[in-house]
């Protein structure tokens, strides 16, 4: 992919960047390793006075942070001002938190003293997607510079400009230079830095495909990774639900940032009682989304990322009625300038088809009728993804069932799947490994050390104590 800002909306290309050749990229990384050995040792004062500055900024900033992302991967321009602000509640959760969350541990054994310390690990090479460009880039952020750890920052090649906005954005909140730092270069060079022995662990957000290159790589050189890969959540309507509440957010949890979420609601799994009142609503609501330019503040949908995701997108659509969906609105490329996919509905996909097993990511969603709770499970848990589930009920024992029964690392009953920096964020399956926010995240990049120490005999110094337990593993 050319390292290259092109703008969805209209298919033009604005800017381009040459990726770093050898000389530059050895700079940055010698420089992120000197700059490990001095912020480790900062306060968490220190570090708290500069994330909270970073906050101020992203606040203060977020209608210019706003268009860049709208300008370089076509989201409607409010949510990416949004997602601005939302990137200043992680720099404060974390600037207020880190130090509780990573302090000694006390933990009582017979030793004279035992305890659990949080230690930082290093340089942490960041492999990051476009969908969100600046908040999966400050949720990994902002704990791992709290801890301690300093940040190298490899963005999808179609952000580059969001990616140099969010190194100056550090920058200019006071964190030293080196301690975060942007590389623009191209995916296949992300191996041999894996390989690089001043890179302490990696973290990948990003496609099924690119986790199993990364994660296989940190394998063999034994690097800490986590994953945080592609999903195609259910949305389970029972007949308990206020199905009219669940259909109008069905169509957010579908067409939030043009489809193209993670956490997007993919396949909506409704029960038969209700499925034909449900699939109405639902349908007139993806119906009457307007689709337009981003910056346009009336527009919902704007465009997709890259022409590339269209034409995936179409495949997958073909190939889902190929093999028996049925279109209900939708299903082929706008033909106007720029990436556009209209919103569309595809019911009585058989199980197998690639709307039922692969992620669509675009505003196509996939109506499955059910007769029972059991068959919902069964539906939600029929794909190799394990990222989130919506699950709309107003009956006690069926929310029971469905936060036990459903493979999925979180569960949202009667609202729909989001991020919030209090709360781990991450997935099972193929949708990766290891937590993002909250006290989990902040703790996944630290090297977290057993201490134990023993009481000195007063007449015989340095002649340890024999104690059941010792000498075993
Ligand atoms: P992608 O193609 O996997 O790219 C993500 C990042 O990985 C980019 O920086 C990309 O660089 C790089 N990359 C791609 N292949 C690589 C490889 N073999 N080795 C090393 N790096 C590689 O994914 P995307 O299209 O940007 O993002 C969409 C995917 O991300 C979806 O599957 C979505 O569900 C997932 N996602 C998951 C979460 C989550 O939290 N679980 C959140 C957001 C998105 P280039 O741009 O240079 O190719």
């Amino acid at each position: 992919m050319p390292i290259a800002t092109i703008n969805p909306a209209t298919g033009e290309t604005l800017r381009t960047f040459e990726p770093l050749d050898a000389p530059e990229l050895e700079g940055k990384l010698g420089r992120a390793a000197d700059a490990f050995l001095h912020h480790r040792r900062t306060s968490f004062a220190q570090r708290a006075s500069w994330m909270s500055r970073a906050a101020e900024l992203l606040e203060s900033e977020k209608e210019t942070f706003g268009r860049l992302m709208t300008l370089e991967m076509g989201k409607p321009l409010q949510s990416a001002i949004d997602e601005a602000a939302k990137c200043a509640l992680a720099c404060r959760y974390y600037a207020a938190h880190a130090e509780s969350l990573l302090a000694d541990a006390p933990v009582e054994t017979d030793a004279a003293e035992s305890f659990v310390a949080y230690l930082p690990l290093g340089v942490i090479l960041a492999v990051m997607p476009w969908n969100f460009p600046f908040w999966q880039v400050l949720r990994f952020a902002a704990p791992a510079l709290m801890a301690g750890n300093v940040a190298l920052l490899k963005h999808a090649s179609n952000v580059p400009q969001c990616a140099l906005a969010i190194e100056d954005l550090f920058l200019r909140a006071g964190f030293p230079a080196g301690v975060f730092q942007a590389l623009l270069i191209e995916s296949d060079r992300v191996a041999a830095l894996i390989e690089d022995e001043r890179i302490a662990a990696i973290t990948l957000t990003g496609s099924e495909a690119a986790g199993r290159s990364v994660g296989a790589t940190a394998g063999k050189q034994i690097k800490k990774s986590v994953l945080e890969l592609g999903g195609s959540d259910p949305f389970v309507v029972m007949p308990s639900a206020d199905v009219d509440a669940a259909a109008s957010m069905a169509v957010k949890a579908r067409t939030i940032n043009n489809g193209q979420s993670c956490i997007a609601a993919k396949r909506f799994i409704v029960h038969d009682a209700i499925a034909d009142h449900f699939e109405r609503r639902f349908v007139a609501g993806m119906q009457a989304l307007r689709i337009g330019d981003p910056m346009d503040p009336a527009t919902q949908i704007g465009p997709l990322a890259t022409a590339q995701i269209v034409r995936d997108l179409d495949d997958q659509v073909r190939r889902s009625i190929a093999a028996g969906a049925r279109l209900l609105i939708g299903g082929r490329p706008l033909e106007r300038r720029g990436n556009f996919y209209p919103p569309t509905v595809l019911v009585d996909a058989p199980s197998g088809s690639p709307a039922r097993v692969e992620e669509l990511f675009g505003p196509v969603a996939t109506v499955i009728r059910v007769r029972d709770l059991a068959s919902a499970i069964e539906v939600a848990n029929e794909t190799d993804f394990g990222l989130g589930s919506s699950v709309w009920t107003r009956d006690d024992a069926e929310r029971d069932t469905c936060i036990r029964e459903i493979e999925a690392g979180m569960t949202f009953v009667n609202a729909i799947v989001a991020s919030d920096p209090r709360l781990p964020f991450g997935g099972v399956k193929h949708s990766g490994y290891g937590r993002e926010l909250s006290g989990l995240g902040i703790r996944e990049f630290v090297n977290i050390k057993a201490v134990s120490v023993a009481a000195a005999a007063p007449d015989r110094p340095g002649e340890m104590t024999r104690r059941s337990g010792d000498a075993t593993e």
